[in-house]
């Protein structure tokens, strides 16, 4: 796919996410959340949906929680805005930043799936539970699955906390949490150059 017809693809998509009222969400939210960052990177980013900063700039991932994994994955070498795509589970911001519904999640996957199509990520970064639960449909605490390669419709994918637990969680300290993200982060930017050294 040319980089022009990838942007006017992105860019419908983007119109239809706009005037899409699939879930109750549509109609609380302030405006749509669709993505940031560079549609022919190799990674892919996804979020859980959008908070209240989302909401009122229209970007996924630029609130408390968006700067620290910017900062993190630039610890590693990877600048969010040209490195990667940047998207949530979810368009719409949920209301009081409430995890979105099984039928809210359900509703918004075709997007995150032509998003998936369109953008052909060779690694996913899956931030959270919300998003492994969004994207696999695996439900369950973080810490076990943290950290641990899978292979999904030959794409590798990596979860890891969501930075909103890492900021209520700030230690540094070997073990920690952050520091756990910390050593997932590098084994992404490892897989991410011997992806590049393979092409
Ligand atoms: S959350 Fe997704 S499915 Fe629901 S209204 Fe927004 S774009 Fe549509």
């Amino acid at each position: 796919m040319t980089a022009t017809s990838l942007e006017q693809d992105l860019a419908s998509l983007a119109e239809s996410c706009d005037a899409c009222r699939l879930c109750k969400l549509g109609s609380s939210r302030s405006q749509v959340v669709v993505s940031r960052g560079n549609p022919q990177a190799r990674l892919m980013v996804i979020g859980e949906g959008p908070g209240a900063q989302e909401d009122e700039q229209g970007q996924p991932f630029v609130g408390r929680s968006g700067q620290l994994l910017d900062r993190m994955l630039e610890s590693v070498g990877i600048d969010s805005n040209h490195d990667a795509y940047v998207c949530n589970i979810v368009k719409c911001r949920p209301p009081e930043n409430r995890k979105p519904t099984a039928l809210e999640m359900a509703s918004c996957k075709p997007w995150l799936d032509r998003q998936i199509a369109l953008v052909d990520p060779a690694v996913i970064l899956l931030a959270g539970a919300t998003a492994v639960e969004g994207l696999l449909g695996i439900k369950g605490g973080m810490t076990k699955i943290r950290g641990q390669w899978r292979q999904w419709e030959g794409r590798w994918l990596m979860p890891v906390f969501h930075p909103s637990y890492l900021l209520r969680n700030p230690s540094k300290e070997r073990g920690a949490p952050k520091w756990l993200t910390w050593q997932d982060l590098q084994d992404v930017q490892r897989r991410l150059a011997q992806l590049d050294a393979s092409l």
